[in-house]
């Protein structure tokens, strides 16, 4: 699988540099937007979530 940058740094599949280590994600739309593609992925914030729901990618699953 390619890399997967992410901030999500509270699921169990993170990894430092915002890399998702998991086999297989699965991911929906997100109608609140996002950033430009030019953005550098590796540093971004973080953003932790309470739940599924509060990401776009139902593979999460807290640490
Ligand atoms: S939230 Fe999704 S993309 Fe991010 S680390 Fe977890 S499984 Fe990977």
């Amino acid at each position: 699988m390619p890399d997967v940058n992410c901030t999500v740094n509270n699921c169990k599949y993170w990894t430092s540099g915002n890399l998702c280590e998991a086999q297989q994600i699965v991911i929906q739309n997100d109608e609140e937007g996002g950033f430009s593609p030019n953005a550098n992925l590796k540093s971004l914030k973080a953003t932790p979530a309470d739940a599924n729901d509060d990401t776009c990618c139902q593979t999460f699953k807290m640490k």
